[in-house]
């Protein structure tokens, strides 16, 4: 009898255990696209990951034994997340939606939800995607279920986002290097609050903050983004208040959404206020102190200050065609300049590496010869050829390294003293293993220029000096060469001397109060 009573235990109680935790979707759909760029976006660039695949984005739920798995039954539903890109194809977007709906009509009912975005999704012929997605969220399941929302601190909140979730956040980091933490934060107080019965926070406030600029200017690592972005964590610590976020939005899309915003959700009615308040006007009160995170310069500036510094490896932001900002990351334009000069003809001259530029002609082409031999072939401009046509590239190849997520096949070809890389598909360059996976030494080169704004952690760390150059393209710094049509006006900086906005809160009322 004695080695029956555990599995009688089991029996009888395991379902009432798995009944008192809570059942918790997990769905998003993330990317960050300019509708400034000719690009589209397609499906399989999301990486879409379904069911159980989903744990494998998030290192705080990957293993069965992590702390936050136990605390819920799981329902993971769909997760894409695409590299910055063009505007999403409608066809992908309601082919990748479609899939979320489902599985969330399959595995109801739910007590939460952790939708997971990045909130500057643009897609062909609809308005506020992110908006749109938790609606048709909301109408399988329900007013009632806790939504808590995690995001890019360069999404976009909309009035019908802001109602229709209950709790909110994003990143107080610029570069997000407080991703993890951010969505990790989502997942504990949508936890907190569906175990210890408070539920759906009691206010939401809501503030759009009429400012719209480049995240190149707004980085946490100086000010006035530092001190701006360091009054969040406590604003949130305090008693009463569940989250706080600041969004500095998305400057490359064009719509009534794309501004900043301050959100600050609690219980305790004059607290929320008073902290959303404070956070919406220390952003307008900064707001003539934003400037670039580097010097900038044309590129020829940039190009001359490189070539006669003593400073190396000295790095060149290529930002106008960002593809991690949303850039088709095709364009020739810089790399043509760069082939032009002198400098690099003469092999006694400044090396210089060039990441990168997607050719999938050359790459081909170097799959034939193999490397050590003579290559010719086309690169970019296949999307973007606003600027520059197509390049004929002509060197050695020095490097075909396959299997890379993005970029497929990676080759580097020679040409005079400067090392391009060129990929299969597009591939931003954050990380030093990037280049020495290829054979390239960033730190030994004289310059490095690379499709970036802001330089990421170890590009950073790495640096003897640094200059942004303002190049054409999808996500130009400049913002006031873009043809905005339908943002608000007026908008900081773009119409100046604006009066004083309204900074008062906006009550957001919680989804089963909506008609
Ligand atoms: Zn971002």
């Amino acid at each position: 009898m004695k080695q029956f009573l555990p599995v009688i235990f089991m029996v009888l109680w395991s379902p009432v255990f798995a009944q008192s935790l809570p059942r918790v979707a997990i769905a998003g759909l993330g990317i960050e696209s300019s509708t400034f760029s000719p690009a589209r976006t397609e499906e399989p660039a999301f990486h879409a990951k379904y069911g159980q695949e989903v744990f494998g984005n998030y290192p705080f739920l990957k293993d069965d034994n992590a702390p936050l798995r136990s605390q819920a039954v799981w329902l993971p539903a769909v997760i894409g997340k695409s590299l910055p890109g063009g505007t999403v194809t409608r066809q992908a977007y309601e082919s990748l939606l479609g899939k979320l709906l489902d599985s969330l009509k399959k595995n109801g009912p739910y007590d939460g939800i952790w939708f997971d975005i990045h909130g500057a999704m643009s897609v062909v012929g609809l308005d506020d995607p992110e908006g749109d997605m938790i609606i048709r969220i909301r109408k399988i399941v329900g007013p009632k279920v806790l939504i808590s929302t995690s995001m890019d601190l360069h999404g976009n909140v909309s009035k019908r986002l802001a109602e229709n979730t209950d709790l909110i956040t994003c990143y107080r980091m610029a570069p997000h290097e407080d991703a993890m933490e951010t969505k990790e934060r989502a997942v504990r107080l949508l936890l907190e609050r569906l175990t210890n019965g408070k539920g759906k926070p009691k206010f939401k406030a809501y503030i759009p903050v009429p400012i719209l600029l480049p995240g190149e200017k707004t980085s946490t690592r100086i000010e006035p983004g530092k001190s701006l972005y360091a009054a969040v964590a406590p604003a949130a610590a305090q008693d009463g208040i569940i989250d706080a976020a600041i969004w500095v939005g998305y400057a490359w899309a064009d719509e009534p959404r794309n501004h900043a915003a301050v959100m600050v959700t609690g219980d305790d009615k004059q607290k929320v206020e008073a902290a959303a308040k404070d956070l919406a006007m220390h952003f307008w009160s900064v707001r003539n102190e934003f400037e670039f995170v580097a010097p900038t310069g044309n590129l020829k500036y940039c190009l001359d200050k490189a070539i006669a510094s003593e400073l190396h490896p000295f790095f060149i932001s290529d930002s106008g065609d960002n593809p991690t900002a949303g850039g088709a990351g095709d364009v020739t334009w810089t790399l043509q300049q760069i082939l032009k000069r002198k400098e690099f003809d003469d092999l006694n001259g400044p090396s210089l590496i060039y990441a990168s530029i997607p050719g999938p002609d050359l790459v081909e082409k170097a799959l034939q010869v193999g490397v050590g031999h003579e290559v010719e072939g086309l690169a970019g401009a296949m999307v973007d050829h606003r600027y520059a046509p197509p390049l004929k590239l002509k060197g050695m190849v020095t490097a075909i390294e396959k299997g890379d997520r993005d970029a497929e096949v990676e080759v580097v070809v020679k040409v005079g003293t400067v090392s391009v890389i060129v990929t299969k598909k597009r591939k931003p360059y954050h990380r030093e293993a990037d280049f020495t996976r290829l054979g390239l030494n960033p730190r030994g080169a004289d310059i490095v220029v690379v499709k970036i704004g802001y330089l990421e952690p170890e590009l950073y760390a790495m640096r003897a000096d640094w200059l942004l150059a303002l190049t054409p393209g999808g996500v130009d710094q400049d913002l006031q060469r873009l043809p905005y049509k339908r943002i608000n006006r007026p908008m900081f900086p773009l119409n100046k001397n604006m009066p004083t906005p309204n900074l008062s809160v906006r009550w957001m009322r919680a989804a089963d109060t909506l008609k």
